[in-house]
């Protein structure tokens, strides 16, 4: 049997713009909690918006972008860690047509210059300054040097609990407040002749791809990717408008923004923010303050929240679900989840930005090991195959690069005609660059990503395999496999060892013991690194091309 497998042909698809969507589910359920956001400061209150609030927000928000003339297509970007007005500000540019360009909040002044002039944005609203980023500096530095960038907004500073940054303003500067001041001079009907002059095939959103090497690229979505895509996942999770999803995953990428809101928001359920950036005591928090039914994050989230010191002291008792995605769950993280905190309907969901970004994603009643070696099956109205490097599909078990085709695809990289074709075929199919095989039962296993692989003495390793291994080691509590560059093998093998608190200390000979008889001795790893923690990029993948250059300079290979 080839490897090749079509979702459900029958679901139909939403035709409709996310600004239609949202005023059809505010309408059916208006007094319904849409979006909650905990306190920042402990003792102060959470901020709460009912679907009519929400609503009214976000028409505000959109007038008030009218007002300085913001067109259809135009790039508005948003830089910032999560807050309530991320979500605004999401729903407001899809209204108005406006091309929402998520920026994550981690880069920094070069990064940010890069993505503004790539795209010719227009306007920039942006976090207030904190500890770790001079957001407002870095932006102003950004409106001297990009002369399409029209316009800066400062949101709130929502740890001092809604006060204004204060900070001294420019003249295209503005603060979050007196922005929407200027929803006064535009009228309802001005903004539902914008809303019916959109067409659901309108690039909506823009989003730049981690891109551990070279330029970031910015995937194209429209709001019938994303709006489709968010729902359909909510349509396999059982969402009703009685759910209530805890997003501790970043809003600037698909994981927050369409796994989280899209999802949640187009079946009634509340939307929860824990906090702006990851804590796991704090999402745990806000699953027992908000009666959170569905829990989000990357396997690492989780590994953190079960280790908590007072893990057992959280009431989690009405989770039920939840999405783990990004990464591949390690087994026992898998069984923890479950068990120990209720999310007996978890899904696995894979995909990538460019596929909007869910391609498989496992089903209510999969077993136990379909939600812990594979990421599940095709989604409805999309295709996946497994091809060799001529091309042709493979066989089930062989494995190949996996490819995507469907209404999740993108429209193509911004402005970047030549890098869109070498991601997309001529058959509209996205090459994920992804290592996969494909069982009997049409479920995908993830063996790595192509250039992950390690190639030692002509042997290749895919590293999963290995961290599955030294995972079920008692002293490990997270653990990466790289390769290094080594004179006689081509590449060794390095594995980055994260212990449990109080664990003993282990060395590579330590490991090489733990792995005799248990993996092949090419697949044992030469080096064993021990550290406190792993590079991360924002959405929670471990950078690995960064720890293995910092292998490199720190044995001198
Ligand atoms: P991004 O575009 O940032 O969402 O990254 C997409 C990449 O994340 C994919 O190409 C995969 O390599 C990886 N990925 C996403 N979901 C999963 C998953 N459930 N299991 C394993 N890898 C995943």
């Amino acid at each position: 049997m080839r490897a090749y497998t079509a979702g459900d042909a029958d679901v139909p698809l939403l035709e409709e713009t996310i600004g239609e969507n949202f005023e059809r589910v505010v309408a059916q359920f208006p007094l319904h909690d849409a979006l909650i956001e905990a306190a920042a400061v402990p003792g102060a209150d959470a901020r709460r918006w009912s679907y009519t609030k929400l609503n009214d927000d976000v028409d505000r928000l959109a007038r008030a972008l009218l007002a300085l003339g913001i067109a259809k297509g135009e790039r508005v970007g948003i830089w910032s860690p999560n807050c309530a007005e991320w979500t605004v500000l999401q729903y407001a540019t899809a209204k108005i047509g406006a091309v929402l360009v998520n920026v994550n909040p981690s880069y920094r002044s070069h990064e940010l210059e890069f993505v503004v002039k790539q795209n010719g944005m227009r306007m920039l609203v942006t976090a207030p300054s904190d500890r770790n980023s001079d957001y407002v500096g870095m932006a102003r530095q950004a409106l001297a040097g990009c002369p399409d960038l029209r316009e800066l907004v400062f949101l709130p500073d929502f740890e001092l609990d809604g006060l204004d940054a204060g900070v001294p303003l420019g003249e295209q500067e503005f603060t979050y407040a007196e922005l929407l001041k200027r929803a006064d001079a535009v009228g309802h009907s001005e903004l539902k002749a914008r809303m019916a002059g959109l067409d659901p095939h309108d690039p909506i959103n823009l989003q730049y791809t981690s891109g551990t090497t070279g330029f970031p690229k910015g995937a194209t979505l429209t709001h019938h990717n994303i709006l489709n895509n968010g729902y359909s996942i909510g349509e396999l999770l059982g969402y009703t408008d009685h759910d209530r999803v805890v997003i501790p995953v970043p809003f600037y990428h698909c994981f927050g923004m369409v796994i989280g809101n899209l999802n949640a928001l187009s079946h009634g359920a509340a939307t929860i923010i824990p906090g702006r950036g990851f804590t796991p005591a704090a999402a745990l928090e806000a699953v027992q303050d908000f009666g959170g039914t569905a829990l989000y994050g990357v396997p690492t989230m989780f590994i953190a929240e079960l280790a908590l010191p007072d893990f057992a002291s959280y009431d989690l008792s009405t989770l039920r679900t939840g999405v783990m995605a990004g990464s591949l769950c390690p087994i026992e993280v898998m069984n923890r989840v479950i068990s120990e905190m209720n999310m007996k309907d978890v899904a696995i969901c894979y995909g990538m930005t460019e596929t909007s970004p869910v391609s498989t994603m496992t089903r209510d009643g999969d077993t136990l090991q379909q939600r812990t070696e594979t990421v599940g099956r095709t989604m409805p109205r999309l295709e996946n195959k497994i091809v060799d490097p001529a091309g042709e599909v493979v066989e089930r078990g062989e494995i190949g690069e996996l490819c995507t085709r469907g209404y999740a695809v993108m429209q193509g990289y911004w402005n970047q005609p030549d890098k869109t074709a070498e991601a997309i075929d001529a058959d509209g199919w996205m090459h994920t660059g992804d290592l996969a095989r494909m069982d009997d039962g049409g479920y995908v296993v993830i063996e790595g990503r192509m250039k992950d692989t390690v190639i030692r003495g002509g042997e290749n390793i895919y590293p999963r395999e290995i961290e599955e291994y030294l995972y079920t080691h008692p002293s490990i509590q997270d653990v990466q496999v790289i390769g290094v560059p080594d004179a006689r093998y081509g590449e060794e093998l390095m594995a980055c060892i994260i212990l449990k608190p109080g664990a003993e200390p282990l060395d590579a000979a330590a490991v090489a013991e733990f792995c005799r008889g248990k993996l092949a001795h090419y697949k044992v790893p030469r080096y064993v690194d021990v550290r406190d923690s792993f590079p991360m990029t924002v959405s929670g993948k471990v950078r690995k091309v960064e720890m293995r250059e910092e292998a490199v300079a720190r044995l001198g290979l």
